[in-house]
């Protein structure tokens, strides 16, 4: 499979060659890095993406999850064309960002709202603001989640199956160097899905004088494949934070938009104090948002806390989210992704027990995948024991030859977008089916 892979693709094997003469590692992102090159990108136009060889692929990949609308929708396109023409940018706000505004809230039914560029952006900025309004500095986030590439959130994220630490005393630890020691000992990790081991930890820190100002967590882990939250425990959480007074922040960077009109925060039926958006918002422009309450929006208006940028609200983003939120993701739309993401997981699910593969398929509307372990992930620590990494690379060679184009980690899920038809999931299934046939054969 991998000499198929060099064969199939020598124009992406030169123009890396060429990039990493000026690029850093030859791409834009670390994130981007692939062996044995990465596969260089020319268009993309509703399901599908050419890259630079001129290979057709369906995308699932579809930009970590910002392209929910699929590529160059006409909606889309007319609305950001009409702007480009009226000028992009003033730093003044926009009809459009209040109409986009208006949107979220009635889908968060959260009351206020403002605008950044990134899901980096929006965290950093939500526990800035949790940070002002409490006074305090600690925060708790779920083990082994990412909250984008800022010095509070980028901790406990892909530590080693030892390095983990007990359930109760979860190990800090900073992700990648360059990252102070200070900020690492102001973020404390606690499993996902256990409340109580939260709790315990919450209790241990007001204990020792460190009550946290926030939790932030997504509302189900993104970046394991996909691990949903057990019955209860959301509202748990919800229940623990409140009584506690601390911030609890969804982050739907990835959720939101994604699994249903308003996220995580519809689709599991608890609400959070503040939600962080940013990736599908954009409709394949940057632009992020954070909602949240009028207590805790207070901070900003009381001129407490500065929450700023100069692109923030930009009007391109703003046109693009607008056209997307009013004519593209519909009601309509989430029933769409329902019904190709069922298709996805039971065509899957059926592949694994024909073959007696270990695994499972999970989806929610846009966002699926095929975990490779023997047992179900719940959390960080059973996705180090049970996760079969090898086999996931393996995966991801199968698609790439099969005109499959998924994203390069072994951890990340497909996203379908609202182009996407059942003929596009039958590429992906066929895919998996071969790979699992020649897995047994
Ligand atoms: N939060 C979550 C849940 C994410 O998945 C990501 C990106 N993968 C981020 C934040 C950071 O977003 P960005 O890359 O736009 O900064």
């Amino acid at each position: 499979e991998s000499a198929r892979l060099d064969e199939r693709t020598p124009a992406s094997a030169a123009l890396y060659a060429r990039a990493r003469q000026t690029l850093s590692g030859g791409v834009a992102s670390s994130y981007q890095v692939r062996d044995p090159w990465p596969i260089y990108l020319e268009r993309g136009e509703g399901s599908a993406v050419w890259d630079v060889d001129g290979n057709r692929m369906v995308d699932f990949h579809n930009g970590f999850g910002s392209m929910v609308q699929g590529h160059a929708h006409p909606a889309i396109t007319e609305a950001v064309t009409a702007r480009i023409t009226r000028g992009t940018h003033f730093a003044a706000p926009t009809e459009d960002a209040v109409v986009v505004g208006e949107e979220l809230k009635r889908r968060w039914g959260l009351p206020r709202w403002r605008y950044v560029n990134s899901g980096s952006e929006a965290t950093m900025d939500a526990i800035r603001i949790a940070r002002a309004l409490t006074g305090r500095d600690t925060i708790v986030k779920v083990f082994g989640s990412y909250h984008g590439h800022h010095d509070y959130v980028m901790v406990s994220i892909g530590v080693p199956y030892g390095e983990i630490g007990d359930r109760d005393d979860l190990a800090s630890l900073p992700y990648g160097a360059g990252i102070p020691q200070s900020s690492v000992d102001m973020t404390i990790p606690v499993p996902f899905n256990d409340a109580p081991a939260m709790e315990r930890r919450i209790e241990r820190l007001i204990a020792e004088g460190r009550k946290p100002a926030a939790v932030i967590m997504e509302a189900a882990m993104m970046n394991l494949g996909i691990v949903l939250p057990e019955p209860g425990y959301l509202e748990a959480v919800r229940e623990i934070t409140r009584r506690h007074g601390i911030v609890l922040i969804f982050d739907e960077v990835k959720t939101g938009l994604c699994i249903a009109a308003g996220g995580a925060t519809e689709r599991f039926g608890v609400t959070p104090d503040m939600v962080t958006l940013a990736k599908a918002l954009g409709g394949g422009l940057p632009l992020g948002a954070i909602g949240g309450t009028e207590e805790v929006f207070e901070a900003v208006e009381s001129g407490k806390v500065y929450q700023v940028g100069t692109y923030n609200g930009n009007p391109l983003g703003v046109a693009a989210a607008r056209a997307s939120l009013e004519k593209v993701l519909t009601p309509e739309a989430y029933a769409h992704l329902d019904a190709l993401n069922e298709h996805m997981v039971t065509g899957c699910q059926a592949v694994i027990e024909e073959f007696g593969l270990p695994g499972y398929a999970v989806g929610v509307a846009s966002k699926g995948c095929v975990t490779f372990a023997p047992e179900k992930i719940v959390d960080y620590e059973s996705f180090k024991k049970y996760q079969d990494g090898e086999l996931a690379d393996l995966a991801w060679l199968y698609n790439m030859n099969r005109g499959v184009f998924m994203t390069p980690g072994r951890e990340e899920e497909w996203t379908l977008s609202v182009q996407h038809t059942i003929a596009d999931c039958d590429v992906f299934i066929d895919a998996f089916a071969q790979l699992a046939a020649d897995l047994t054969r």
